[in-house]
């Protein structure tokens, strides 16, 4: 490294430890049934969206700065008042709002071209050699890596059916399902949690960026004070990428399938959904308030129908 990029370096840490001690935490999310969401502003990605986008991996992130990183490129991006984007140690021409809300970096949707008209190509990976002691259509993956997160566990139960069963059972039962079904397909799942065990949101979507995964997809039930209120729901990110939007769009046509009501395909800014850098999708497979949908989501019989129907979606999507 040379002396100037050095010293450029130590100012950046220095601005960054200094805005990490003026406390620059900024709440802006509420609970819901599908786990807290957060108030991004309108027209933006958060920096795992962004880095998706890019092909690019989040190194490190707090609410004064990300490091987005692949091969060949390293982004440095600091919010607000004092926003400036770093590409491959150049600053970009600035002047946009980034803001930090709820310990999540988010930039105008803009910046995604802005930042990929500087990378550098990145270097040509090597192509493994084919494994030939498995059969191509045995081989395990060739569909791609899919997270699968059963919402809530342990000491977060979730929402309550009328019944007094805990959304965090039918959650992992349905997300179980979806996990086998895709495992006997060929996809390589990762599941969030296979036990009644709590897990951190932001660890859920950290598991799926390490992971490097195609597609992450959350499994929740929903509630409502309104005891008529049914259907199922699927939610992408706010802002999605075309990928999530198809995924989104592949999983709710396969769940209509089945017969339930759909609530259609909605955008919004569940937490897990915005710290992915995958194409992500929550589904709310039915109100856990709502007397009939309470006692279907209980019985096994129409869980494995909508196991089928999201792993449907799922294989559909990355076939694509
Ligand atoms: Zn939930």
């Amino acid at each position: 490294m040379k002396r100037s990029g050095m010293i450029h370096r130590l100012i950046l840490a220095l601005t960054l430890s200094a805005a990490a001690l003026a406390g620059c935490e900024k709440p802006g999310a509420l609970a819901s049934a599908g786990g807290e969401i957060v108030m991004a502003p309108i027209g933006t990605l958060s920096v795992f969206q962004l880095a998706g986008r890019l092909g690019m991996t989040v190194d490190e992130t707090s609410c004064a700065s990300a490091t987005l990183r692949n091969e060949s490129n390293t982004v440095l991006i600091f919010p607000s008042p004092d926003a400036q984007v770093i590409v491959n140690a150049k600053p970009l021409a600035g002047g946009c709002e980034i803001s930090s809300i709820s310990g999540i970096l988010f930039v105008p949707q803009n910046l995604e071209e802005q930042i990929r008209s500087q990378l550098r190509e990145p270097t040509r990976r090597t192509i493994a050699p084919p494994d030939r002691r498995i059969a191509p259509d045995r081989r395990i993956g060739k569909l791609g890596r899919v997270v699968i997160d059963a919402g809530h566990g342990g000491q977060d139960g979730g929402a309550r059916s009328v019944l007094r069963t805990h959304e965090k059972h039918i959650n992992l039962a349905i997300a179980r399902m979806v996990a086998q079904r895709l495992s006997a397909r060929g996809a390589e799942v990762i599941m969030t949690r296979d036990s009644d065990t709590f897990i951190e949101l932001n660890e859920r979507a950290a598991i799926s960026n390490r992971a490097g995964a195609d597609l992450f997809v959350s499994v929740h039930a929903d509630s409502s004070d309104n005891a008529a209120a049914s259907g199922f729901t699927v939610y992408i990110p706010n802002s999605p990428s075309t990928a999530a939007r198809k995924a989104g769009q592949a999983i709710e046509r396969r769940m209509g399938l089945t017969g339930a009501a759909s609530r259609g395909i909605r955008t919004a800014g569940f937490r897990v959904l915005l710290r992915t850098s995958a194409p992500a999708v929550l589904v709310e497979t039915g109100f856990l308030s709502n007397r009939y949908e309470a006692a279907k989501l209980g019985d096994f019989g129409y869980q494995q129908r909508l196991a089928d129907a999201i792993a449907d979606g799922i294989v559909e999507f990355l076939s694509r």
